[in-house]
C-alpha cells in the first residue's frame, strides 16, 4: 500500500507537528533518523515544522491555526508529536490544545485509525500475558474514526421530568462509511498476512449487522484472496488477552476500535512503543495520512530527557511505508529499532533487570549508529 508517490531521490512534503511536552524532544529523534536517510539519498523530504497544540495557543492564541492547518492539508504526510499538559487544563474547551489534533483529524477527514500492536521480542517480558503468548506478535487494529456513536445523532442529556434525566447517543453507519473503512483493512491485509477479522455485534446492533453485512459483501466482491471472518466484540476482547497471535488485521467501528486496541497496547508493555496512523479518502491521488506516537505529552518526564523515543520512530516507519511506499527503508528503520532492543538498551519506561538504562538523547545516538552499522552491512 502506496498511499503517495515518493521515489527515492525525489521525495515528497512532510508537515511536523511537534506539540507539547515530550513531543518535541521524541521528534527531534524522528528528525534524525529522516534526515538519516536523506543524507544518503535514499530518499528527501522537504520538510516544514510548526506549532500545534499548547505551544500554538502561547504563540498564537489558538491550538491550530489556519495557517498551519492549511500546511497540514497540503503535505504528502504529517508527523505528529503530542499535545496538552497542566499549563493548559484551565483553558476553555475550545481552546485545549487537545482540540489541535481533534481539528487535524477532522478537517483532513481522517476515517481509519491503524494502530499496530507488535510486540519485539526483546520486549516480551514487559508484556502483562505470558511471554510465550505475546512474543513476535504483530497485528494491526483499524478503527474507524468519524463515525458510529461518538458522533451519531440525536445525541445529549434531557430533563424528562419527576427529577429524572435521559441520555441518548446514536449508532449509525452508512454503507460508504463502512466500506471505505473495509477497504483500508483488506489492502492492509493483502500486503500482511491476508486476513481480516472483522468485529461488530451484529446479534444485537442493527448497525453492526449492516456493518457485518457490507464487510461481507465487500469482500466477496473487491477482496476474494483475503480471508475474511467475523467476530462478535465480547468474543474478540477475550480472544485478544487469550491468544493475540491468531490475528493478522482487525477492523472495526470507532467505540469498539476505541477499546480494542488500548486493550491491544497493554499486549505489547509499553505507551513508548506504540506508533498510529490515521488515513482519510483519496482525492486527486493523494490520500491524507497523520502519523503519530499512540502516547501523550507525558508532563511527568517532559523535559527531563526520559522519554522513550521509539514509538514515534516506528511512526516515522509507518509513514514511510504506507504514505510512500519506501517499504526497504521502512524495513531497515524497524530492525535498527529490534536491533537497539536486542543489545539491551532501554529508557526507563521498559527497563528491565540486567539491561543498560539510557536517556532519550542516548536511544538517538544508539539508532542512528545501529543504522550505520546495518547500512554499511548492505
Ligand atoms: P501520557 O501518555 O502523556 O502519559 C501516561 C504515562 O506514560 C506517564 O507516566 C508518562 O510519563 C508515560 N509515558 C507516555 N509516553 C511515554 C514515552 N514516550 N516515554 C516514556 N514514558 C512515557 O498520558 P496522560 O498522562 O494521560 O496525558 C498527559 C497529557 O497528554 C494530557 O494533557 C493529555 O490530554 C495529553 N494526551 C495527548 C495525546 C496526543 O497528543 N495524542 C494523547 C493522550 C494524552
Amino acid at each position: 500500500m502506496a498511499l503517495n508517490k515518493a521515489p527515492a531521490g525525489t521525495g515528497g512534503t512532510l508537515l511536523m507537528l511537534p506539540g507539547d511536552g515530550i513531543g518535541p524532544e521524541v521528534m527531534a529523534v524522528a528528525r534524525r533518523a529522516i534526515d538519516w536517510f536523506g543524507a544518503r539519498g535514499r530518499f528527501s523530504f522537504e520538510v516544514e515544522e510548526d506549532l500545534v497544540g499548547g505551544a500554538s495557543y502561547d504563540a498564537h492564541g489558538a491550538p491550530l491555526t489556519d495557517g498551519t492547518l492549511d500546511k497540514a492539508l497540503a503535505a504528502d504526510a504529517v508527523l505528529f508529536g503530542a499535545v496538552g499538559g497542566p499549563k493548559w487544563d484551565g483553558l476553555d474547551f475550545s481552546l485545549k490544545p487537545e482540540r489541535g489534533l481533534l481539528g487535524l483529524r477532522k478537517e483532513m477527514g481522517l476515517f481509519a485509525n491503524l494502530r499496530p500492536a507488535s510486540v519485539f521480542p526483546a520486549l516480551a517480558d514487559a508484556s502483562s500475558l505470558k511471554a510465550g503468548l505475546v512474543s513476535g506478535l504483530d497485528i494491526v487494529i483499524v478503527r474507524e474514526l468519524t463515525g458510529g456513536v461518538y458522533f451519531g445523532e440525536p445525541r445529549g442529556v434531557e430533563d424528562i421530568g419527576g427529577g429524572e434525566r435521559r441520555g441518548v447517543n446514536t449508532l449509525v453507519y452508512t454503507t460508504p462509511e463502512i466500506r471505505r473503512v473495509g477497504r483500508v483493512a483488506f489492502e492492509l491485509a493483502r500486503k500482511r498476512d491476508g486476513r481480516v477479522c472483522s468485529v461488530d455485534k451484529a446479534n444485537v446492533l442493527e448497525a453492526t449487522l449492516l456493518w457485518r453485512e457490507e464487510m461481507a459483501g465487500l469482500g466477496a466482491e473487491e477482496y476474494p484472496d483475503v480471508a475474511l471472518s467475523h467476530m462478535y466484540v465480547d468474543n474478540a476482547a477475550m480472544q485478544l488477552v487469550r491468544d493475540p497471535g491468531q490475528f493478522d488485521v482487525i477492523v472495526t467501528t470507532n467505540m469498539f476500535g476505541d477499546i480494542l486496541s488500548d486493550c491491544a497496547a497493554m499486549l505489547t508493555g509499553s505507551l513508548g512503543m506504540l506508533p498510529s496512523a490515521s488515513l482519510g479518502a483519496e482525492k486527486d491521488g493523494r490520500t491524507p495520512a497523520l502519523y503519530e506516537p499512540v502516547h501523550g505529552s507525558a508532563p511527568d518526564i517532559a523535559g527531563k530527557d526520559l522519554a522513550n523515543p521509539l514509538a514515534m520512530v516506528s511512526s516515522v516507519s509507518m509513514m514511510l511505508r504506507y504514505s510512500f511506499g519506501l517499504r526497504e527503508d521502512a524495513d531497515l528503520l524497524d530492525a535498527a529499532v529490534s536491533g537497539l532492543l536486542s543489545s539491551g538498551l532501554r529508557t526507563a519506561d521498559i527497563m528491565q533487570d540486567g539491561k543498560t538504562e539510557v536517556s532519550t538523547g542516548a536511544m538517538a545516538d544508539a539508532l542512528i549508529g545501529e543504522l550505520d552499522r546495518r547500512a554499511a552491512r548492505g
